[in-house]
């Protein structure tokens, strides 16, 4: 009986000891994915001027990626690019208009022409956590 009993406490611990490990890894994969796609994004936004296909390419490797992952994209980098054409913004594909009395940031992508809002107020700085 007692022999029983140690083993199921055994199994009992290394099935924990299971789920612990998992929920390392998963971690780790996000952190690594969460790397990955900061880096693919950058580099994109390099290149924005210079080769703007290869930048919307990268742009949808990293969305592809972070859809996968289940991680959002960081919001300096949701505001840098069109959702809809994949655009990555430049002086030249966007224009930004401020609505003072919403509080609001308007994005217009000058190719497809959608438009795109954000919310400001004085105590939140975009690009920071
Ligand atoms: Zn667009």
């Amino acid at each position: 009986m007692v022999s029983v009993l140690w083993t199921l406490n055994l199994l009992v611990s290394l099935k924990a000891r299971r789920r612990q490990q998992r929920s390392k890894d998963k971690k780790q994969n996000l952190l690594i994915g969460r790397e990955a796609t900061n880096f693919l994004l950058n580099e994109s936004l390099k290149l924005r001027v210079v080769d703007p296909e290869r930048s919307k390419q990268l742009y949808s490797d990293a969305r592809k990626l972070a859809e996968r992952g289940r991680f959002h994209l960081s919001k300096r980098h949701r505001i840098l690019f069109c959702k809809t054409c994949k655009t990555p913004f430049s002086n030249q594909t966007v224009k930004v208009r401020l609505n003072s009395q919403k509080k609001q940031i308007h994005y217009r992508c000058l190719i497809c022409k959608s438009e795109k809002r954000f919310g400001y107020s004085s105590r939140k700085i975009i690009g920071e956590k």
